[in-house]
């Protein structure tokens, strides 16, 4: 995973986004720079301070306690308001595999990615790909999964498999955690208006 996508925004002042690589972030606001050595320690250099050590953890719950990706994605008004490019590749459902009329097993239906524009907000995330073709858009509340792996995040919608999105120029765990929040708070406000009980027949789960 390059150094930016776990270190998306400065521990140290909070600037979202920072400038980054596969193995060093650059914080364009307070000029601190973090670099990640072999053994996975970080090292932190701030002119007129003597280099720091620490650990990815201690630094991931400092981002954590500045609130991680939100403050850069909600408005003033308390909306989530987020958008980002991405590749998007759908898994549909798997497919029954038959030779002479026996099932022999299944196998996953992945199709080409697609270039686009996911964009989330307080109730549906929305993929946004090239002219000419249909926008997909998902109720944050129907999403049955959120997880993210070697460099993608990947949600469950009702009538895919899954659905793997790819961002050439964010951070998959910026993602991870935004879309975190924003389905736990759309279901805070689905069940403040009821519907508690066929609310909990789909729980998003890791
Ligand atoms: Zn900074």
């Amino acid at each position: 995973m390059p150094f930016w996508h776990f270190l998306y925004r400065c521990p140290e002042c909070g600037k979202d986004p920072v400038l980054g690589d596969e193995d060093a972030v650059h914080c364009p606001e307070c000029a601190a720079a973090f670099e990640r050595g072999k053994d996975g320690a970080i090292r932190i250099l701030r002119s007129g301070h003597p280099p720091e050590v620490r650990t990815a953890a201690s630094l991931g719950h400092q981002i954590e306690a500045l609130g991680g990706p939100i403050p850069r994605a909600v408005t003033e008004n308390g909306e989530v308001q987020y958008r980002s490019r991405a590749v998007l590749r759908r898994v549909l459902r798997e497919v029954p595999l038959r030779y002479r009329g026996k099932l022999k097993g299944f196998f996953e239906v992945h199709e080409e990615p697609e270039e686009g524009l996911l964009e989330l907000s307080d109730e549906t995330l929305t993929f946004h790909p090239g002219e000419g073709k249909e926008q997909l858009r998902w109720s944050l509340i129907d999403l049955r999964s959120i997880q993210t792996s070697s460099g993608s995040v990947q949600i469950t919608p009702p009538e895919l498999e899954a659905a793997v999105f790819y961002f050439p120029e964010d951070s998959p765990r910026r993602w991870e955690q935004l879309l975190f929040y924003a389905v736990r708070r759309a279901r805070e406000r689905a069940e403040e208006e009821g519907g508690m009980e066929e609310l909990q027949s789909r729980t998003p789960s890791r």
